[in-house]
């Protein structure tokens, strides 16, 4: 197991082996953030699911999303922990809807909209999660672009 700056020690549970969300987790491993796309009529969707809201068809297929999304939301966790951490709302940048993740930031860097980037984390052998960081490159391509 690994401990991130602003985390404190978490014992991670091993997701069941849910057959619409395998995919998903062996992405992660993969450090690729899937979402699966239906097969039919295209809807790409998040979070996964084993049919499409939109027309419940199950012929499900899966798309690398682009791991850019912006900051909707974010509040600092201070309940039963030794040390703050944050977590946050994410609008994923493909507009098919928001994750929410453990943020890693510190909390007064950080605007609502702001740019994010995933980033991937081996909390075992078996399990890698996800976190978001605030993408710095793109801050700094907007700014100079706004000046
Ligand atoms: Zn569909």
């Amino acid at each position: 197991m690994i401990k991130l700056s602003s985390q404190p020690e978490i014992i991670y549970l091993q997701p069941k082996n849910h057959e619409p969300t395998l995919k998903f987790w062996e992405g992660l491993k993969n450090r690729k953030l899937l979402a699966p796309r239906c097969g039919d009529c295209g809807e790409i969707f998040f979070p996964p699911r084993g049919f499409c809201p939109k027309c419940l068809s199950e012929n499900i297929e899966w798309v690398e999303l682009s791991g850019k999304g912006k900051l909707h939301s974010w509040t600092e966790i201070h309940y039963l922990t030794p040390k703050p951490y944050i977590l946050g709302v994410i609008d994923l940048a493909e507009g098919i809807g928001r994750m929410i993740s453990r943020i890693e930031a510190e909390h007064k860097e950080l605007k609502i909209d702001m740019p994010m980037k995933v980033d991937f984390i081996d909390v075992s052998d078996k399990l890698t999660l996800f976190i978001w960081r605030p993408d710095k490159v793109d801050s700094k391509h907007q700014k100079s672009e706004s000046f």
